[in-house]
């Protein structure tokens, strides 16, 4: 029996952070693409329209649009947290970045609770 698949190549692993959701050095990336990513959290927007995720000529597939979060690091640089929305192309913030941002939500948040 013979194997029609080509042997993919393999490199050398990387130290995936403790929160990587894969953990396995990412020996198939090349290096400088070896990047480690958390479990991506989202949260629906429910006052948004819903999107239509169906890629073109599927059947649409309607869904809340939402937010995404979730930590990520290239090998070789400081690690970041990437925000998005829904499947538009997102940010990636440093920790102090993301730090403000969290602050500035909740110091919204609070202004318009405080006036209830
Ligand atoms: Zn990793």
């Amino acid at each position: 029996m013979s194997n029609i698949m080509p042997d993919l190549p393999t490199y050398a692993p990387i130290t995936c952070q403790p929160w990587c959701q894969y953990g396995d050095g990412h020996t198939s990336e090349e290096p400088g693409d070896q990047m480690c990513s958390g479990i991506e959290r989202r949260v629906p927007l429910y006052l948004t329209e819903m999107t239509n995720g169906a890629c073109p000529g599927e059947e649409p597939r309607w869904a809340h649009d939402f937010l995404t979060v979730y930590p990520e690091k290239l090998f070789g640089r400081e690690p970041t947290l990437f925000l998005g929305r829904g499947e538009l192309p997102g940010a990636s913030l440093t920790l102090d970045e993301a730090r403000q941002v969290a602050t500035e939500l909740l110091f919204a948040v609070t202004q318009i609770e405080e006036q209830l």
